[in-house]
């Protein structure tokens, strides 16, 4: 879901929004009502890299070592 943050330049205010490709406008504060308002990111992709099963912790992963 196209999710971005803003924040209202004028009061400070971080808000979350649905933006759609179609919609080419910047929402407005819902505190204050102030157009000049600064996207911030997307955050609906707050997804950290993880590696299922990976290494963490300190822990070396295995290394190719030549067999044979
Ligand atoms: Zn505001």
């Amino acid at each position: 879901m196209p999710i971005y943050e803003f924040e209202c330049k004028k009061c400070g205010k971080k808000f979350e929004r649905l933006i759609f490709p179609s919609d080419d406008k910047n929402p407005e504060c819902p505190e204050c009502n102030h157009e000049y308002v600064q996207k911030l990111m997307s955050a609906g992709s707050k997804v950290t890299l993880k590696v299922p099963g990976g290494y963490g912790g300190g822990a070396t992963p295995p290394s190719c070592t030549p067999v044979g």
